[in-house]
């Protein structure tokens, strides 16, 4: 007999894996947590909010988006390739998730746009400061707040090693680690895993999606992110599904800038690759997604973003074409400055030049092609753009020295994907049950079949706690259901 019994483990303690300890705890079974790290919340510290659909924030704003007509966009977006039982729980318990977070004292800002094409599905946590970066944070610490209320017992600094069964198949346990490394084995019935994918392994990243972290992909991520939720439910017998990235594609190196930099190189100016050829509608730059897919076909997956001193001083005095609520800092009156700080501390993701001849060498762009693609892309400034169609507001020239360059990689919030469930959120051997087995989050999200699906924002956090939610309610029903 091992030191410890409970019911139901929960590993880890990032949104699914609160929102999963809660649910079940609530229902009455008995729940322990384990963590990796010190804190609770995971990556989802660094983001803002969750997906819902019919909420009440939107009823309130006449925001007319349905659960049906979220689950056919989903669906169709993802050319079916995905698991629509699932959305359709996910999706159906969604605008009921906002509530049973407002019940713990979770509060929002209100549902909003990612960016224009999208709905305004992203239910923004409220912190009591400016709409901004690591809002959820404070939803997280609400969620932790509200499992140790209900008695769940939380382990920081414990990490899930191995997942046990019995003769018969089911769960019977988890071989974990304290904080000095001992061994010790929880006795349970159900497992839940929520490990929050492989962002932070660049080894996996490599074998699963092909993209080589920091290299040509520049994802977020956190060192305790590495794929060990993934690597325990295989090893347990879970179907194995695709990793994928959470693509948003980023300029690489730049985000550690001031805000004002990446604000001005991610408007939807000229847009060209290493042949210095244009390849899209810039206006689709917003939707990070696209870029890094198209960023992920080119030469070296790189792509350059150029901009002159015209439109920078445009944006200064005018304001952006495209403000975020990510980047909320819409003043970019520093740029020049910030420029040429992180140009002498020695950045090579930002270039200045003179002329674009210099610009081209110095970002490798091939220079016959950068020219000709300026002389056509000012041409369609004042005509029309006949090449990509981009609107006629946001075609502005190259004309003016010194001229910017910025590159833009491949990048995303972590990776996506990789345990089979089914909508319970069981996880699946051979599409059956294992009893007692559940995953929750980034580790069992496979709902982004190429493409994640940003034109309803908030989805990966919305998912990871639904799922969470899900699976705890599950856990529960299956634990109470022996006893
Ligand atoms: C900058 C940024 C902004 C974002 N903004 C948004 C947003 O606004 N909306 C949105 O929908 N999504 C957003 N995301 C994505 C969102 O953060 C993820 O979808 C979400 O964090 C996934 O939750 P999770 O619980 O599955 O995993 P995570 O939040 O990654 O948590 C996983 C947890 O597992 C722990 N862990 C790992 N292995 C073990 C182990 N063996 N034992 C114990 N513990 C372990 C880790 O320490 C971590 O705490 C953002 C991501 C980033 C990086």
């Amino acid at each position: 007999m091992s030191e410890y019994q409970i019911q139901i483990v929960v590993v880890a303690g990032g949104p699914a894996g609160l929102a999963a300890a809660v649910a079940a705890a609530e229902k009455g079974a008995k729940v322990a947590l384990l963590e990796k790290r010190a804190i609770p919340g995971g990556l989802a510290n660094a983001g803002m909010g969750i997906l819902a659909v019919e909420s009440h924030f939107q009823k309130e704003a006449g925001i007319d988006l349905t659960v049906e007509k979220a689950v056919k966009m989903m669906m169709e977006y993802e050319h079916y390739n995905i698991d629509g039982r699932l959305v359709r729980r996910y999706f159906g318990q969604s605008a009921d998730t906002i509530e049973w977070l407002e019940g713990m004292g979770v509060e929002f800002e209100g549902a909003f746009r990612y960016f224009a094409q999208s709905e305004a599905t992203w239910h923004i946590v409220k912190t009591g400061k400016k709409i901004g970066p690591a809002a959820a944070r404070v939803m997280n610490q609400k969620l932790a707040e509200r499992a140790e209320e209900l008695g769940v017992q939380i382990y920081y600094e414990c990490v899930g090693k191995k997942i046990l069964k019995d003769g018969s198949g089911r769960i019977s346990g988890l071989l974990a680690t304290d904080k000095i490394g001992r061994n010790f084995v929880i006795d349970c019935e159900a497992v839940i895993i929520a490990c929050g994918g492989a962002s932070g392994n660049p080894e996996m990243i490599r074998e699963e999606t092909g993209y080589q972290f920091g290299v040509d992909l520049f994802n977020f991520s956190s060192p305790a992110i590495t794929g060990d939720g993934l690597k325990m439910a295989w090893e347990a017998g879970a179907d194995r599904l695709p990793v994928r990235i959470e693509q948003a594609a980023l300029c690489g190196g730049l985000d550690n800038l001031p805000p004002c930099v990446p604000n001005v190189m991610m408007q939807p100016n000229l847009l060209v690759n290493l042949s210095g050829k244009r390849i899209m509608d810039e206006e689709q730059m917003e939707n990070t997604t696209f870029l890094g897919n198209a960023a992920t076909i080119q030469e070296k997956r790189l792509l350059f973003s150029i901009v002159d001193s015209s439109i920078v001083d445009h944006y200064i005095k005018d304001g952006l074409d495209r403000t975020s609520l990510v980047r909320n800092d819409p003043d970019v009156s520093p740029f020049a400055d910030a420029v040429d700080k992180a140009l002498e501390r020695g950045n090579r993701s930002v270039f200045k030049a003179d002329t674009l001849k210099e610009l081209a060498e110095k970002t490798g762009i091939d220079a016959e092609g950068l020219l000709r693609t300026v002389e056509l892309y000012n041409g369609y400034c004042e005509s029309s753009d006949d090449e990509f169609f981009k609107k006629q507001e946001l075609m502005r020239p190259i004309v003016k020295p010194p001229f910017y360059a910025a590159t833009i990689y491949p990048g995303g919030y972590g990776t996506v994907g990789g345990i089979r469930i089914n909508e319970n959120c069981e996880v699946l051997s051979n599409f059956k049950p294992i009893p007692g087995l559940y995953a929750a989050g980034s580790d069992a999200c496979n709902l982004y079949n190429d493409s994640y699906m940003f034109l309803l924002p908030g989805n990966s956090m919305g998912f990871a706690v639904n799922s969470g939610r899900i699976a705890g309610m599950e856990a529960a029903g299956y634990v109470l259901s022996r006893s």
